[in-house]
Order: C-alpha cells, then sequence, then structure tokens
C-alpha cells in the first residue's frame, strides 16, 4: 500500500500510541490483551516495542487486523553513553531481517548473563535464590531487572516489587549489574541497516548534551510525548525536532502489572499524521 493511498485527512484525528510493552519483555499482559485494552482505549494505531524482541510485533500484525488496531513494527534497544542509558525505539523495519534478529540474540544472550550476575551478586550478600526462579517468571521473555524484582517477591526476600530496586537491584544499588555496553550510535546503525527509524526513547531523562550529541550522529526522531514529561517538556522537545527537521514519536510506555499504568492507555499518544511522516521519510530517503 503507498502512502498517498493510505492518507486521507481523517489520519489527523487518528490516535497513535507507539511505546507499549507486552509480556514478551517485562510488560504484564500478553500481545492479543494489550491490543483489546488499546482499541478499548480508543487508539487507532499502536506499536510494540518490547526490550530487544520482536515476538510481539510478528504476534500484533493478524491479532491487529481482527481488532481494527493499525500494527506498527517497534522495538526498544538499551544503549549507554558515559554512564547513562539511552534507550532507543525503532520503527517500521524489516521484521525478517536476519541481521537484525542476530543482533537481538545476542542482546537477549546478555541479558540472561546479566541476570545471572545480578543472582550471584544476591547470593554473596545472602540473598537465596536461583536463575530458576527468576525463569520461573520470565518464561520466554527477555529477562530484565523487572523479573528478578518479581522473583524476590515471589521467594519472600522482599515485601514488595520496589524494595527489591530500592534496596538491591536498583541503578547504582548493591547487586546491580550493567547491561552488554552498547553505543547509541550502534544501535542506530542497527536500526537503520534494517531499514527502520530511530527515536530517543523518553528524552525528560537526558541532557540536553547527551540529545544533542544523538541528533549529531544521526538519530531520525524523538519520543515528544512520555508519562515522564515534565511540564512543557512535549513542547521543548517539538522545538527540537522542529529546529533540527526530526521525526516526532510517541506513547505510553505502558507495561501494566506493578507499573499500575493502566489510565495511561488512550492519554499518551500521537496524531497518525505523525505516522504518515515516518512513512513519507522513509520513502523520499530509503527507496
Ligand atoms: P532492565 O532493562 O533489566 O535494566 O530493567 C529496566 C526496568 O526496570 C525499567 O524499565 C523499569 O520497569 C524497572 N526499574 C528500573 N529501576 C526501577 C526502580 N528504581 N523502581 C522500579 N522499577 C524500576
Ligand atoms: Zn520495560
Ligand atoms: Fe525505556
Ligand atoms: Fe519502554
Amino acid at each position: 500500500m503507498s502512502n498517498s493511498e493510505s492518507y486521507t485527512a481523517n489520519d489527523f484525528m487518528r490516535k497513535a500510541d507507539l511505546h507499549l510493552h507486552t509480556n514478551k519483555s517485562d510488560g504484564f499482559y500478553s500481545v492479543e490483551e494489550v491490543i483489546k485494552l488499546a482499541k478499548e482505549a480508543g487508539l487507532d494505531i499502536i506499536s510494540i516495542t518490547d526490550h530487544d524482541t520482536i515476538d510481539g510485533v510478528k504476534e500484533a500484525i493478524d491479532i491487529g487486523k481482527f481488532y481494527g488496531v493499525e500494527i506498527i513494527p517497534g522495538l526498544e534497544i538499551s544503549s549507554d553513553f558515559l554512564d547513562t542509558e539511552v534507550h532507543i525505539l525503532a520503527y517500521f523495519f524489516d521484521i525478517d531481517s536476519k541481521e537484525l534478529d542476530e543482533y537481538l540474540n545476542f542482546f537477549r544472550a546478555e541479558r540472561y548473563k546479566r541476570a545471572v550476575r545480578i543472582i550471584n551478586k544476591l547470593n554473596s550478600i545472602g540473598q537465596s535464590i536461583s536463575i530458576e526462579d527468576v525463569l520461573e517468571v520470565a518464561g520466554k521473555s527477555t529477562i530484565g531487572r523487572p523479573h528478578i524484582a518479581k522473583a524476590m517477591v515471589n521467594k519472600g526476600l522482599v515485601s514488595n516489587y520496589y524494595e527489591a530496586f530500592n534496596k538491591y537491584i536498583g541503578n547504582g544499588c548493591v547487586a546491580y549489574e550493567k547491561k552488554v555496553h552498547l553505543s547509541p550510535q550502534s544501535a542506530c546503525k542497527i536500526i537503520n541497516d534494517a531499514g527502520g527509524l530511530s527515536f530517543i526513547a523518553h528524552p525528560n531523562n537526558l541532557s540536553d548534551e547527551i540529545i544533542k550529541m544523538l541528533i549529531d550522529s544521526g538519530i531520525d526522531g524523538i519520543e515528544t510525548i512520555h508519562p515522564s514529561n515534565l511540564p512543557n517538556k512535549t513542547e521543548y522537545f517539538r522545538g527540537i525536532v522542529n529546529e533540527y527537521f526530526l521525526l516526532e514519536c510517541g506513547g505510553s510506555d505502558f507495561h501494566g502489572g506493578e507499573r499500575n499504568d493502566l489510565s495511561n492507555l488512550g492519554k499518551y499518544y500521537v496524531s497518525g499524521s505523525k505516522v504518515d511522516a515516518m512513512r513519507n521519510f522513509l520513502i523520499r530517503n530509503r527507496a
């Protein structure tokens, strides 16, 4: 379907939440549940952007047709720059790219090794928990600290999910371990090579210097709408987008479960015209 065929004035009214997680990574709901919840929240277009996996995207495409929700291929990759985590969102990549699949397999394998390192640290300070306890929670999903936190609750090591982060596995805490090092530039290259567009996720967490560095190194856009945005920040990020002729994405970063963020669905979105702009950009620049 060419862009001109798909484009109607109505697209300006369409609501797109381009940042959603499922239980393919550290979200609570299944792909189908997320699509159903998105539909109920009045969303027309969504992107499932799980950490280091596109399994949910592949599943979502057919389910989306059933519920009448358009699915944009999406993904969230964690990179780091000078000890700051920089999350990069990807859209419109080739879901059958072998190279992308190989990178994602590598990142997931590294996440597993990191989970083992966190468990070893927890054991060394007397917390009795095994990688099997974590796998019981994570199943086949991309392993993240939220799974470790839940396993710690299940084992009675902490009284709640947040205590696990605050006391043990939160950034800089006693059992914290970094993910594998990946520069933001490499993350963008992996995405671009797979035919996709790269965006700075939740930029509210980043300094202006880092945002400028990402723009200089060829990021395609910025997530201007996100629940973590402080007042006026959306307009501020839109200013940067306009100044540097970038693309714009936005969404709820919905995870469900412990986050208790169901009410964010339908509240954090960009218009369908932003998605059209992405398609137009790809047609103009990458055809
Ligand atoms: P990971 O990708 O394994 O580093 O896990 C990151 C995820 O852990 C984030 O997306 C949050 O969901 C969760 N997280 C990180 N820090 C905290 C914290 N201090 N309190 C609660 N959840 C956290
Ligand atoms: Zn997450
Ligand atoms: Fe993120
Ligand atoms: Fe996210």
